[in-house]
Order: structure tokens, then C-alpha cells, then sequence
């Protein structure tokens, strides 16, 4: 096994470990690679060792590893922010965009998305702690853009995905992964049947899957320091 296997190794020996802990059943949350700032031989390396899912924050980057690794069936996340010039890029490239936090974003999407590829799956990226600095739509405003996407058919809404403020206190990380799963709760009640919450990153995956993340995005613990 190569370095990279070995780190994708002790990642999902981490994932089962929190995932039994928590009394969930196997297989229930995902492993999505975040391979920014990472080559694209990096990305091949990973994939040999058995990883098929990988997250990309800036679009022109992303968009050049697709392009290095079309030989390869990845599934393609774009989770980083993005400008409105970008949207096509996106549409026609990735299979998921987890960082979807306006409408006007979303229905050019809808537009820009190609009729032969299957509808774009999206999260909506939720600013879970209110930080001025952080993309995402606020707690209150998740539910009238879930309903606004329900309207695109070209985007099938999945879930919801959060970074919550990193913090070294467990309960604090705790805390902030549950108000997200409540927030997810409270969309399914509401006749939503989404099943996925994106949350949980290198320093903070036990608290996520505990609260009950579905998807961990994992870099640092895969690839290295950035
Ligand atoms: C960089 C990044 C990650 C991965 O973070 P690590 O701490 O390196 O595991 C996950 N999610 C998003 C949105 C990121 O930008």
C-alpha cells in the first residue's frame, strides 16, 4: 500500500471507530477526499487505493484534475465558494456541489446543467455558527431555499453541509454538528427526504458522525499539510 493508502487506512479505521461508537450501522457515512491545492497524480494515487469520491474548493483547479483524470470514474464534489462566471464550469464538470448557499446561484445551475448528465446533486451549505466571515445561508433561511431548489428539476437537493468554527472542546464541536443535524431533521419533517449531511473534517470527524454526519470531507488526514 502506498503512503496515501496508508492514511486513507487509519481515516477509515477513524470513521468506523466514531461510527460504532455512536451505535450507527456500517456504511452509513461516506469518505469524500478533499484533494485542493493537491495534484492530480496525488488524486490518481488515492483512487488506486480504492477512493472514488473527491472535493475540490477553487473551480479552475478542480476543473484541471478533472480534465488530468477523465480516464478515471471519479465522483466530483465542488465544495468551496462560487462566483457567478463559474457556474457553467461547474454545472458541466462536477457531479455534486455541496457549497450551494444562494438562489440566483442555484438557478443558473439549473440552467447551465447538460441534459446528458444526470441532475447536478447539491447541498445546501449552512453557516452554522453565525460567523460573519463564513459562506452559507443562516439557520433561519435554509428552508425557503430548500423549497426554491425543489423547483429545479436540473438540481436534486441532497442535504445539507456545514464547517462549523473549529474548536478544540469537544462539546463545543458536538453542539454545533447537532444544530446542523436538527436543522436537517426539521427539512425532512417538513417533506423533504434528503439523506445526506456533509460535516465533519481531519480535526473534528468524531464529534460529526456522532451527531450523525452522513458524508466526512477529509484533506489533511489523507494528503498532508496544505
Ligand atoms: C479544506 C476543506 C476540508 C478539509 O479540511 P481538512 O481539515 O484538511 O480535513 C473540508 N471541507 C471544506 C469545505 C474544506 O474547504
Amino acid at each position: 500500500m502506498t503512503m496515501i493508502g496508508d492514511k486513507l487506512h487509519s481515516v477509515q479505521a477513524r470513521i468506523d471507530a466514531a461510527r460504532r461508537a455512536a451505535g450507527r450501522a456500517p456504511g452509513v457515512v461516506r469518505l469524500l477526499a478533499v484533494s485542493k491545492t493537491f495534484g492530480a497524480p496525488a488524486v490518481r494515487e488515492a483512487f488506486g487505493d480504492g477512493q472514488t469520491a473527491f472535493g475540490e474548493n477553487y473551480i479552475q483547479e478542480g476543473v484541471a484534475k478533472i480534465a488530468a483524470l477523465s480516464d478515471l470514474p471519479i465522483e466530483w464534489h465542488c465544495i468551496g465558494p462560487i462566483q457567478s462566471n463559474k457556474t457553467r464550469l461547474v454545472a458541466e464538470n462536477f457531479a455534486w456541489v455541496q457549497s450551494l448557499d444562494r438562489l440566483a446561484i442555484a438557478r443558473r445551475l439549473h440552467e447551465q446543467r447538460p441534459m446528458q448528465l444526470p441532475p447536478l446533486q447539491v447541498c445546501i451549505q449552512v453557516n452554522i455558527d453565525g460567523e460573519a466571515s463564513k459562506s452559507g445561508v443562516a439557520p433561519t433561511e435554509v428552508l425557503a431555499l430548500a423549497h426554491a431548489i425543489k423547483e429545479l428539476p436540473r438540481l436534486q437537493l441532497r442535504g445539507l453541509m456545514s464547517i462549523p468554527q473549529p474548536t478544540e472542546d469537544l462539546a463545543v464541536a458536538l453542539a454545533a454538528h447537532q444544530r446542523a443535524r436538527a436543522l436537517l431533521d426539521r427539512l425532512n419533517n417538513d417533506g423533504f427526504a434528503l439523506d445526506t449531511l456533509s460535516m465533519g473534517m481531519s480535526a473534528d470527524l468524531e464529534p460529526a458522525i456522532q451527531a450523525g454526519s452522513t458524508m466526512v470531507r477529509i484533506g489533511t488526514a489523507i494528503f498532508g499539510a496544505r
